[in-house]
């Protein structure tokens, strides 16, 4: 594998050498590993040539309606709107599941901001939870302690890729006459009791974002199996037009339209599903085998009904704190491998910060002490190997800290 020339393993995995870039030029001992580049290697190129071509360049056009298709069928779902941002589509799926000013909605603070600002959109307030140290997603427990009388829905993030624990959070939900809505934006492919994410909630969101597993460039896309949910999402992403009378608009909307443009590149995208979920799992299996029992890491660890397409490979240094943690992603970004850290907990962002010393610890301690690696579909074992060894090269360097 390591002697096979770069424009052959390419081609292999599919990739054109068009779409190569000057990442051929440099031999790959040297190549900077990003976190997680697009993987561009199916029609791509030939789909964004059509639209410019025949100049279906705006909303409207073939590719729109057929993306929305080809998502819903690897999703298991009856409907899916593309919209222009996985935020757009968090808003609009809480808009369809009837959040208004003054409820409450339960979110994981161990997520990006968009999970918890889509709830403030609505005039609503997201209401933190901590995290499950195993799963490193929300707790089941503290979501059942978080209810009132004002709760109206859960939203279950996927971190990372692993699938949150559905079963219990649907038991929860169904008690309370809770909605349980599901932010699949790091998820895509990742199954739980063999259903595929965006099937499991009443609704659910998914990000196309250029670092998630799938890309658009930017995009969106809410998928349910609820045909009121699907419509309210169509009307609001076009301002709250009446399908039947141009210009009529019988509710506040917006313009979140994905261009055919997107849709396009996200057509290609998921024509080739199969090989982008298999690549991820791939890689997280490599990273596993060399990572997994590590004293001085902390892995997240799905429950048996998980499959998970793990979007970034994260793992959070034991015992360490942040300025060590931080010292390692300098000395990872010197040996010209990227690194993320951990989400920041929500509930700790100056926008939300909430009552003087509410804490989440099993949150705050995976956000203080944890880092993602290089995880797009594009990697190949021996650069994961190389990863690897200068983590632990850099946690060997950085004791004394
Ligand atoms: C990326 C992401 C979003 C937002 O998606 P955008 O397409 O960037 O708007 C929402 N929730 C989570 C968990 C995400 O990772």
């Amino acid at each position: 594998m390591r002697d096979q020339p770069v424009e052959e393993r390419r081609a292999e995995a599919g990739q054109s050498i068009l779409a190569a870039g000057p990442a051929l030029a440099a031999s790959e001992a040297d190549e900077r590993l990003p976190i997680s580049a697009p993987a561009l290697v199916g029609n791509e190129l030939e789909y964004v040539r059509e639209c410019l071509e025949s100049s279906w360049i705006s909303s409207r056009g073939r590719f729109g309606e057929a993306f929305e298709r080809a998502f819903a069928e690897v999703c298991g779902v009856e409907h899916a709107v593309a919209v222009n941002s996985g935020s757009a589509a968090l808003h609009l799926a809480l808009l369809a599941l009837g959040v208004s000013p003054g409820d409450e909605v339960i979110v994981p603070a161990l997520t990006y901001v968009a999970t918890a600002s889509a709830v403030s959109y609505c005039g609503a307030k997201p209401v933190f939870v901590d995290s499950e140290p195993c799963s490193w997603n929300l707790d089941p427990a503290a979501v059942a302690a978080a209810v009132t009388p004002r709760t109206v829905g859960i939203i279950a993030v996927h971190l990372y890729g692993l699938p949150a624990e559905m079963d219990v959070l649907e038991a929860i939900a169904r008690r309370h006459g809770l909605f349980l809505l599901e932010d699949a934006a790091q998820a895509h492919g990742s199954r739980y009791g063999g259903k595929p994410v965006g099937s499991l909630g009443d609704a659910a969101a998914f990000s196309f974002f250029g670092g998630k597993l799938l890309t658009t460039g930017e995009g969106g896309m809410v998928v349910s199996d609820d045909p009121a949910v699907a419509e309210a999402a169509r009307r609001l992403r076009n301002h709250g037009e009446d399908p039947l009378r141009r210009y009529h608009h019988t509710e506040l909307g917006f313009n979140y339209r994905l261009t055919n443009v997107a849709a396009a590149i996200g057509l290609a995208q998921v024509e080739r599903f199969d090989w982008h979920v298999q690549r991820r799992r791939a890689n997280a299996a490599r990273y596993r085998s060399l990572l997994d029992g590590h004293p001085a890491l902390e892995l997240s660890h799905a429950g048996p009904l998980a499959t998970t397409t793990v979007w970034l490979m994260s793992v959070a240094l034991a015992g360490a704190t942040t300025a060590r943690r931080d010292h390692v992603m300098a000395i990872l970004d010197r040996a010209g491998i990227e690194t993320r850290p951990v989400f920041p907990p929500v509930h700790r962002q100056a926008i939300f910060a909430g009552p003087a010393g509410s804490t989440l610890p099993v949150a705050e301690r995976l956000a203080a002490t944890g880092l993602s690696l290089p995880s797009g579909a594009m990697l190949s074992e021996c650069q994961i190997d190389r990863v690897c060894a200068a983590l632990m090269q850099a946690i060997a360097d950085t004791e004394s800290d």
